[in-house]
Parts: C-alpha cells; structure tokens; sequence
C-alpha cells in the first residue's frame, strides 16, 4: 500500500544508504532529492550564468529537462537527455550546489516535481534536507538522521578518496549555508524521530526504522 518516508538530515548522516537500503527492503521506490539540486546546479555551471544572478539561475533551472529515476538499486539522472551521474559528484558541482539550492525559484520547482514523483510512486523513501517539513508533510515516517561532525566528515572521505580536513570543512561550509538560507533551512519536522548515527551501523539504523513503520 501506500507508504510515504522521509528523511531529512546534514551530508555525511548516512542519509542515501540508509534511505536506499529501506526502499530495497520494504520493496519501495527511492527519491534523492540532493541528486536533482545537483542536476539543476550542473546545468547553471553548463550555461554559464552568474551563480549570485537569481533570476538566471531561475530561468536555467525552469528550461532544463531534468529527469530522475527512482529505482534504489540504481537510479539515472539526466539534463537534456545527457546522462549526468559522475558529473554532479564532482567538486564543481558540491562547492555550487548550496547557493543554487538557495534560490527560492529552484526551490518550488523541483518541490512541486519531487511531489508528482512521489504522488507516481505511492510507496517512496524520499531523502533530503526538507522533506519532512516542506516537500512531504503528510508521510507515513520522518527521520531526521544526525551523526558528529568527525563521523560525517570520515564517512564522506572514505567515499570520495579525498582527504579527511578538506572533506570535514566542505561539510561545515556546506552546513552552514544549508541551516541559515532564507527559503526552506536545514530543520528537523517537529514531529520527526530523530536518530544518531554517530555508533550505529547501517544495518541498525535500518532495522530502527523498519520497525518503526511496523509498529
Ligand atoms: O544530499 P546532497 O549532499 O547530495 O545534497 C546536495 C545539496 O543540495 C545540499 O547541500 C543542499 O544545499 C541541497 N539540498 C536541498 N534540499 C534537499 C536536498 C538537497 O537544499 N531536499
């Protein structure tokens, strides 16, 4: 039946395996809302505009033809049919996401199609940073997943290969400008469980939220 999750929380929490892993096991499809940011904002770097030009920004992410899929064994990503996926994990793309993700425009774009993807879905595990307050108020289940700082930054630069301090500072600065912009802030939904990952492992947090949706 229909069963919507969300889950919230900084980069580094363990947020898409955690997400990917309970769609594969409740047999739900997975939504990475970061991954389409991340589209938009490699479409903003493709056209050149000014990142601090909102209006423009706002134009490149209305004309760009973003698609997702929702599979959690493997989902693709394309903008204008060019397939997207290694791009948006390069640092041109993480060191602009965060101002293209600030832009209130942007925001209601890809916060109405992430709602149709759900409404498509029925039974989703949505990742992000707002989900729970904004972009699905209504789900089954929120999460908001927080570990410490050193654990974040550790998880980050064993999946990236680069070294730890550079990695722990991206996610400060990242952090930052995600918990103070104006449209939509990093924040837990008030009726969110909240979990610490700091000492659990994957698995744990998993069966944690299995649980909580069986109860
Ligand atoms: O999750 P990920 O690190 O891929 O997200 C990249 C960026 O996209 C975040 O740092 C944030 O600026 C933005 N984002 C957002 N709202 C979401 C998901 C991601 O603002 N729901």
């Amino acid at each position: 039946g229909r069963c919507v999750v969300a889950v919230d929380g900084p980069s580094g929490s363990g947020k898409s395996t955690v997400s990917r892993r309970l769609a594969a096991g409740i047999d739900a499809r997975y939504l990475d809302t970061g991954a389409m940011y991340r589209a938009v904002t490699w479409a903003v770097l493709r056209s050149g505009v000014d990142l601090t030009d909102a209006e423009s920004v706002a134009k490149v992410a209305a004309e760009a033809d973003l698609r997702i899929g929702t599979d959690p064994q493997g989902y693709g990503v394309t903008v204008d049919g060019v397939s997207v996926d290694r791009e948006i994990r390069g640092p041109e793309v993480t060191a602009a996401v965060s101002a293209v993700a600030a832009v209130p425009a942007v925001r209601a774009l890809l916060v109405a199609r992430q709602r149709e993807l759900i409404e498509q879905a029925g039974r989703i595990v949505v990742e992000g940073r707002d989900i729970g307050p904004v972009v699905a108020p209504d789900a089954d289940l929120k999460v908001y997943l927080t570990a410490s700082a050193e654990a974040r930054a550790q998880r980050r630069s064993a999946e990236d290969a680069t070294d730890v301090a550079a990695t722990a500072a991206d996610l400060a600065r990242r952090d930052r400008l995600d918990s103070t912009r104006k449209a939509d802030p990093l924040q837990q939904a008030a009726d969110a469980v909240v979990l610490d990952t700091t000492e659990l492992g994957i698995d744990e947090v998993v069966d944690r939220l299995r649980s909580l949706l069986t109860e």
